[in-house]
């Protein structure tokens, strides 16, 4: 490693769906960029588990950093999946009050929407949101209707980000965790397996860890708690029950277990929220699930009729405070994007441009950031999306794309293929079901398995047996 390769304008810790999108936001210009992330792949953290809402913000407490940078992401987000052909549906949701007390606050909720700049919600009666929702059980009392919510494909999102990134100059260091970080005269010295690096500036984006890279800087702003929550995914019969999300009154800390389709055409129950000490405990339980399926039972009796073809669960980076600890230290040259905890997905690019800001009114020089989409796509996955297999034109140009190899979930060779030789490459089965959907469909891989391990192998040269074990 030479000088030049070792040092950087800017070092971003952390390749989640944040750290990605403020990668973005920085490229294009002068400086050099550098991305470090400690898993093999982009978004293998919070950002690859959670529930996929494309979130107006209206229940956001109003006034607060999340509730301007949500709302301003949320923007963003919806122009960037359409620029980008990421799937995203516009399915609205309903916001159900169970009994009187939850009706009584409606009104309250409705007015905090409006505080958040979220103009267009509409209480109505149990019989409307009965008509809307015809499948929902006993005891509504009434419900919140917000027109905006709706929901995206989480995978891509991030993906994007980083592959516009790169294509932009953002050098990217995927499995390699920053170790330490020391001092020098005029940049911090990151130290990693492979040596250390030096860079002017650093961004901590690292999610459940970033109160861990805060402390190796010297600061003590706030703790991380993990906060599970456990989710479980129904079988694509299910998805007629529900036109769009059905949202449960919020509480202080949590916004509640919901049902909402998924761009993939299945439904979602969770999640639910359970803090625990262990930064790595995505395990989903016993106890979680029995719970899930009762509220699920009360939600949506005939949900229960339905196979759960999988579970899963995601972590929030939760913290003492209710607000994004997001906090520039000029004279340090350093910036902390931590405690983005529930709706960092959609607000990513809201946080990703109040950080160039904060970087700018440092004297640092940021680009603009404009044209940054042109001609750029993301193969498309979404089920209101033409998929390889459905484009004759795509197939007639190249038959891998006629060759099925995941029947459930309808993904063609031609698609694993290129994922894995795509710039920011998948380097697993885990990668690839991201960027494919292959194996993640009702049979889990049960049938599609063998030959997806055998494709994936081939393409990456490596081992069959070295891929497996993914189950
Ligand atoms: C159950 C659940 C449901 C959710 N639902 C929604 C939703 O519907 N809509 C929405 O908008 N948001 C939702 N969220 C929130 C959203 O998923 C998160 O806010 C978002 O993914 C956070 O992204 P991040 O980039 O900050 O963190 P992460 O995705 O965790 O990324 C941080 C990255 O930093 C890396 N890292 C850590 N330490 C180091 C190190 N030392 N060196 C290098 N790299 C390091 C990690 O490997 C990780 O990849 C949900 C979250 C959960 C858990």
């Amino acid at each position: 490693m030479n000088e030049t390769e070792a040092n950087f304008d800017i070092a971003i810790i952390g390749g989640g769906v944040v750290g990605c999108a403020i990668a973005r936001e920085l490229s294009g210009g002068s400086l050099t960029v550098a991305l470090f992330e400690s898993s093999s792949d982009l978004g293998n953290g919070t950002s690859k588990a959670n529930t996929a809402i494309w979130h107006t913000g209206f229940d956001t407490v109003p006034g607060s950093l999340e509730s301007s940078l949500v709302h301003r992401g949320y923007e963003k987000l919806g122009i960037f999946a359409e620029q980008t052909g990421i799937a995203l549906e516009r399915t609205g949701a309903v916001l159900v009050a169970w009994d009187e007390e939850q009706a009584a606050a409606l009104k309250n909720l409705q007015e905090k929407a409006l505080a958040n700049g979220v103009v267009d919600t509409e209480i109505i009666s149990a019989e409307e949101v009965i008509r809307r929702e015809p499948h929902l059980g006993e005891g509504v009392q009434g419900g919140l209707v917000v027109p905006g919510e709706g929901i995206i494909d989480p995978w891509s999102v991030t993906l994007a980000f980083a592959n516009l990134a790169v294509l932009r100059g953002v050098k990217l260091f995927r499995s390699t965790p920053i170790l330490g970080i020391t001092e020098a005269q005029d940049r911090h010295l990151l130290e990693t397996h492979q040596g250390s690096y030096g860079a002017r500036w650093l961004i901590n984006v690292a999610g459940l860890y970033s109160d861990v890279i805060d402390r190796m800087i010297g600061h003590e702003g706030f703790t991380i708690t993990p906060r599970r929550g456990q989710l479980l995914v129904f079988d694509k019969l299910a998805r007629p029950l529900l036109s769009g999300i059905v949202l449960p009154v919020p509480t202080e800390r949590t916004k509640g277990v919901l049902v909402s389709p998924t761009v993939w055409g299945n439904l979602l129950l969770g999640p639910t929220a359970e803090d625990l000490d262990d930064k790595g405990d995505t395990r989903s339980t016993s106890d979680g699930v029995k719970a899930l399926l009762a509220d699920g039972k009360r939600i949506l009796p005939r949900l229960m009729d339905y196979d759960v073809t999988a579970v899963y669960a995601g972590l929030r980076a939760a913290t003492e405070h209710r607000d994004y600890q997001i906090t520039s230290y000029p004279n340090e040259r350093y910036v902390c994007v931590g405690g983005i905890r529930s709706t960092g997905l959609t607000g990513s690019l809201g946080i990703a441009e109040y950080v160039a800001e904060l970087l700018r009114s440092a004297g640092v020089e940021i680009p603009s950031g404009k044209g940054l989409e042109s001609g750029f796509t993301m193969p498309p996955l979404g089920e209101c999306q033409i998929r390889p297999l459905q484009d004759p034109n795509k197939i007639s140009e190249d038959p891998a794309y006629g060759t099925v190899l995941c029947h459930c979930e309808q993904v063609s060779l031609g698609e694993v293929r290129d994922a894995c030789h795509a710039m920011i490459a998948a380097e697993n089965l885990e990668g690839v079901r991201r960027r494919t959907r292959a194996l993640n469909g009702r049979c889990q891989g049960f049938y599609c398995g063998a030959e997806v391990v055998d494709v994936v192998a081939r393409e990456l040269g490596t081992a069959p047996e070295s891929l497996m074990g993914f189950q």
